[in-house]
């Protein structure tokens, strides 16, 4: 899929809501960019689109958020972290769509090949992201 141009927040969570209809439990969403790049917006657009109608948090301080939804969410944030051990992840990577943000931090959890990855780049005052499917799972 060639980059899709985002110009705003809103468009953001569209592509969110548009992932949502793709991401079935167990897969794994790695997300690239930049702090303010839009991770949690994403998340966050793709969680309301399946029915999740609380707060979605950026979770830089506790971690790790999951969304009781169908199908469930985790949504993790390792930048305030080295490595993904000891938080726990492992425990959610068969029965939820998993979203990590700062995935340099998750090496060794899972092979990047049977992930989605997902690159958001600043462009002017939106946008462009790049997603990918897994190439083997
Ligand atoms: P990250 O999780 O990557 O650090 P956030 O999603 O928390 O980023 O924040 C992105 C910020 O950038 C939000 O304040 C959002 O309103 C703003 N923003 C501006 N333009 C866009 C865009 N095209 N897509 C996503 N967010 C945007
Ligand atoms: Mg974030």
């Amino acid at each position: 899929m060639p980059p899709i141009t985002i110009p705003d927040e809103s468009a953001m969570r569209s592509l969110g809501a548009r992932l949502a209809q793709r991401l079935k439990a167990g897969d794994v969403v790695l997300l690239h960019g930049d702090l303010g790049a839009g991770k949690t917006t994403l998340v966050r657009g793709l969680v309301e689109s399946i029915g999740f109608d609380g707060p979605v948090r950026s979770p830089t301080f506790n971690l790790v958020q999951t969304f009781p939804t169908e199908p469930p969410v985790m949504h993790a944030d390792l930048y305030r972290v080295e490595s993904y051990e000891g938080i726990g992840l492992e425990d959610y990577l068969d029965t939820h769509v998993c979203f990590i943000e700062w995935p340099d931090r998750a090496e060794g959890l899972i092979s990047p090949f049977q992930c989605w990855q997902v690159r958001i780049d600043f462009a002017g005052d939106g946008r462009l992201v790049t997603v990918l499917e897994p190439e083997t799972k």
